[in-house]
This record gives structure tokens, sequence and C-alpha cells, in this order.
């Protein structure tokens, strides 16, 4: 019997890689896709060679052709990270504006169910704390986060459109702080730049005074979240995060313990529009997917620590941004 068949934008990023991961090992025909812009071959180098692997080096925010059938389709394919969209901006509108539109139109085509990657972003600096799936939010359109931020407002807007006039089955997830292997050492994100710095032997560049807060979630539970939702019948967003609230302080600390690093924690201005706290209410993700969160932070630290030190030494030391084209 052919295996059924799954595609996945942002295949060659990091949370994109881990989905193709889980599809390959739950027996779908997976084809990635992925323009390589912030994501990297070597995260799905393993899989290449696979037979129900395959891969499309191809931007999303272009209109999308895959032959075949499609029972599943997961769009993943964004920038991710604050140093990242700020340094391409257009591309991380387009990709979740003409990218999504060009997803939910080959999502009809194929009669495939979508689930789109929407994040915490889309409740902005929150009023309201924990933050639940009804909030609106407090976003910023013309500040730095704009970009990313509406683009993923808009993602949800017309996917529920997609939903309500074509009839097509959607789902959208809201991902917060999420970290583990693969991610990328020099996106600027502060637990790659917390650790990269710990072994470098750099002193810990802590925003601020560190007081804002943040919820990290260890990769294999969101990824589980994730699958549970696709394959569920809920149709409006869910949060996927661990709950587990921390401030960037205490944060840098428990790197330093981890590490055994000798250095201290300096103060750098914080970013314009930076999010004074964050923490997902998972109400939701439990009563209807019966998930939540295994990994606690210590336990996903210590894998994610042993994965940046498993590193080659000249990947540590390239600290330098990716050039952008
Ligand atoms: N941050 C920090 N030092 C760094 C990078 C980030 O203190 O080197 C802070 C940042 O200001 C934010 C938090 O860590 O308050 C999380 O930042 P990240 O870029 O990881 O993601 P965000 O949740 O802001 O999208």
């Amino acid at each position: 019997m052919s295996k059924e068949r799954v595609l996945i934008t942002g295949a060659a990023g990091f949370l994109g890689s881990h989905l193709c991961d889980k599809f390959i090992q739950a027996g779908y025909h997976v084809i990635g896709m992925d323009n390589l812009v912030t994501g990297d071959m070597k995260n799905i180098e393993h899989l290449m060679k696979l037979e129900h692997f395959e891969f499309y080096h191809h931007d999303v925010s272009k209109y999308v052709h895959v032959p075949g059938e499609l029972k599943y389709i997961l769009h993943f394919a964004s920038p991710a990270s604050p140093i990242d969209y700020l340094k391409i901006p257009i591309q991380t509108l387009k990709v979740s504006s003409l990218g999504t539109h060009n997803i939910l139109g080959l999502a009809r085509v194929k009669k495939a169910r979508v689930l789109v990657a929407s994040t915490s972003e889309v409740y902005g600096d929150p009023a309201v704390h924990p933050q639940p799936e009804e909030y609106w939010g407090n976003v910023n359109p013309v500040g730095p986060r704009g970009c990313y931020d509406e683009a993923k407002r808009f993602m949800e807007a017309i996917t529920m459109a997609y939903q309500n006039v074509h009839h097509l089955e959607t789902r959208i997830v809201r991902i917060f702080n999420t970290y583990g292997p693969r991610m990328r050492l020099n996106d600027g994100r502060v637990l790659p730049a917390f650790i990269g710095q710990a072994l470098r032997g750099e002193d810990l560049t802590m925003f601020g005074d560190g007081s804002q807060t943040r919820s990290f979630c260890y990769v294999s539970d969101l990824v589980e979240g994730i699958y549970r939702l696709l394959l569920s019948d809920y149709t409006l967003p869910v949060n996927i995060g661990n709950p587990s609230e921390i401030t960037i302080k205490e944060f840098g600390e428990e790197i330093l313990k981890l590490t055994g690093a000798k250095q201290k924690l300096i103060s750098l201005p914080l970013p314009a529009d930076d999010p004074k706290q964050r923490r997902p209410d998972i109400t939701k993700a439990k009563e209807i997917l019966g998930w939540e969160p295994k990994v606690n932070r210590s336990e996903g630290l210590k894998i994610t620590y042993e994965y940046f030190k498993s590193l080659p030494k000249e990947e540590l030391f390239k600290t330098e941004h990716r050039q952008f084209s």
C-alpha cells in the first residue's frame, strides 16, 4: 500500500526538520520544501537518502507546484528569530502572506488538511497574562517586530477565511518559545546566544535588566502537540508551549550553572517592543488534545547543551550572522 503524503514547508529549519522526522517515523511519505534562507540542509541530511523523503528547494512565496496527492500540509516556512526577521522583513511578510495564500490554494486543489504555524507573537507585548487563545493581543504594527507579528496575524485571518469560504480543513497552532537541537547557533535567540557565549568564554548578553519573562518548551513536546492538533477536529487556534515561566536573568544563571562557565551576565539595551512577559495558557491543548509538556527545562537544556557542544569548533566561532541575498 502506498504511503500517505505530507508536505512540510520550512523543512530544513529547526522545527520543520523535527516535524519531518516525526512524520517519517509515523509512516508517511514526506515532501520537504525550503528556500534555505534561514534553513540548513544539515538539519535534514539524514533524511535525504530515505526512499520516503523528497526535498524541493523552493520559495513558497512563489507559486507552489507539487505533483501527486497530499493528505496534509504543514506550513512552517518563515524566519522566526527577531534578528532574522529584522534583516529580511519583506521576505518575512511575504512568506506568511503570499506564501500562506499559495499553500491554502494548493491545499484546496489537493483536498488536503493544512496546519499553519502561528506564534505567541500574535499576542504582542501582552496585557493579559498568561495568554489564552481568546486574547486578541497588543501588537505594534510599525515596530521592529511588526513584519513578523502582522504577517502571522494575516496568516491566521486568511486561514480562517479559507476555512469559512472554501470549507478547507485547517488547523492553527500558536507556538511559544521552543528550544532543542538544530537551533541555529547564531540566530540571535536567547538560548543559542547564551550557550554559544558560555562555550566561547564570553560574558552572557542579557538585554535590559533581565526581568522580562519567557516560557521555554522542548522541541519533542512541541512536535507531539502539533501532531495531535493536526489529527484533531479542532479548527480554532491552539497554544502549544510550556507554561513554566522564568525571567531572562534566571535563565542566564541556569545556563551558567549548566555549562559551568565562570563568566557573568552583562546587561545590554533592551530592544524595542521586547515583550515583558510571555506564558501560554494551555487549558485548551490539555482539554482538546490531551496534551501537556513532559520534558522539564533541566532535562531539555542538558540535551540541547550536549548538541551545541558536539558542533565543530569553527561553527561555534562563526558568530557573524548569515548574509541574506
Ligand atoms: N535576549 C537576551 N539576550 C540575548 C538574546 C535575547 O537577553 O542575547 C532576551 C530578549 O530581549 C528577550 C528574550 O531574551 O526578552 C527572548 O528573546 P528571543 O530572541 O529568544 O525570542 P523572543 O521571545 O523575544 O521572540
